[in-house]
């Protein structure tokens, strides 16, 4: 019999999945395509798992159904003690994992407004999954929760104090992405991570979070996944005076604007060819050139405003599909940041990349989400 901890991410068609047993990895691989002509591919740790002929994929329930019958034929008597899901949105309350009752429930759902594109699939997720294993303790882990110990004034806007209130501030998202690497920095360099260290997690979404001491003191997300850094297609950091203006003279209205900011923009938006940063370095096109060059001049101008919050810089850490593989970003980036202290030995390409005498030392680590929440759940039901 094989007893494995479960992680899931489910997205608005997709179910990403994770089988552990403590932070060893037995499978995992992902549904995409959910509620289309859904497709499904699951590895072992060292092979690809057989698909299932005639599977169906027509909903979050069903792709886990077909995911099971994978996994139960790879790991014959698998027993899942624990599911661990993704959740985007813990609101204010949640600063920690929470084993999912119907309480907690009620209450995630409650925060579904918070993030539209996220949260109802986040739940879709968790549902299927108490069908599916009714034995099993289900945890949620958010991506909110590492910031919650953020200082008030970077925890708010400038709105009157009863938006506060009502739930409108900075949350922060990544948050699962910086606690792995909060981790894996106090083991490697616990010096630095006692310090001030900026995570750059630059994915397809992208954000950075100031740390000291291992906490969270400042995000460049906020409110939503939206602020900040420009990302592959969403629009990061903008003027309020701009959506004012969408509104009124052309008289778009949310749905509109949501998709222009969450689907239309970002590295999309200003190449107008790729929001994949390996098409755009492959581009010889001069806006593919340009909206690079504005991705990593905002990341720049946010590393000089996190390093204010911090009151001075250790570290910068590069994670992320784009920060762990492109060179050329992690130049482009550290290119003309000596003012602050970061020195960037061109020849490495991971671990400390910055030069030996480089007062910001620079480093490249690998995140890993799952094992974050596969962690959580193997400390809830108590297995080391
Ligand atoms: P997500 O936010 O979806 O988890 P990822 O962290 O997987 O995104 O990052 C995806 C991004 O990383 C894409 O823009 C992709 O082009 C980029 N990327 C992956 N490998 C490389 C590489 N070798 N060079 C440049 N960009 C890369």
């Amino acid at each position: 019999m094989t007893t494995a901890i479960l992680t899931l991410n489910a997205g608005s068609s997709s179910l990403k999945l994770g089988l552990f047993d403590g932070d060893r990895v037995l499978a995992s691989g992902l549904v995409d395509r959910i509620g289309g002509d859904g497709v499904m591919r699951l590895n072992g740790a060292n092979n690809a798992l057989p698909q299932p002929t005639d599977a169906d994929f027509s909903s979050h329930q069903a792709a886990l159904t077909a995911a099971l019958i994978t996994l139960d034929a790879a790991f014959p008597g698998l027993t899942i003690t624990a599911v661990g899901h993704r959740v985007v949105h813990g609101g204010p309350d949640f600063t920690a994992p929470a084993v999912v009752t119907p309480t907690v429930l009620a209450k995630l759902e409650g925060y579904a407004p918070f993030a539209p594109l996220h949260q109802s699939h986040n739940l879709a997720g968790i549902r299927a999954a108490i069908t599916a294993f009714p034995q099993a303790v289900q945890v949620a882990c958010f991506d909110t929760a590492f910031h919650r110990n953020q200082p008030w004034e970077n925890d708010t806007y400038a709105l009157p104090r009863s938006y506060y209130d009502k739930g409108v501030r900075r949350y922060g998202f990544h948050g699962l992405s910086y606690q792995f690497i909060a981790g894996e920095l106090a083991r490697t360099h616990p010096d630095l991570a006692a310090g001030r260290v900026i995570v750059a997690h630059l994915g397809n979404g992208a954000s950075m979070c100031a740390m000291q001491g291992g906490r969270g003191i400042a995000s460049t997300m906020g409110f939503s996944a939206l602020d900040g850094l420009a990302m592959g297609t969403r629009v990061g950091q903008i003027d309020p005076g701009v959506l004012l203006y969408l509104m009124e003279q052309e008289g778009m209205g949310a749905a509109a604007i949501s998709d222009l900011l969450y689907r239309q923009s970002g590295l999309l938006g200003l190449s107008g060819i790729s929001n994949d940063m390996r098409g755009l370095e492959a581009s010889d096109d001069p806006q593919a050139a340009q909206a690079i060059g504005y991705f990593c001049a905002r990341i720049q101008r946010e590393i000089g405003s996190l390093a204010a919050a911090l009151g001075g810089l250790d570290a910068l850490v590069f994670t992320g599909g784009i920060g762990e593989n492109s060179a050329r970003i992690r130049a482009q980036v550290c290119d003309g940041m000596r003012w602050i202290g970061i020195a960037l030995d061109a020849s490495q390409r991971d671990g400390v990349i910055s030069t030996k005498d480089s007062p910001v030392i620079v480093i490249v680590i690998a995140t890993n989400e799952e094992q974050v929440i596969a962690r959580a759940c193997a400390l809830t039901i108590g297995t080391p």
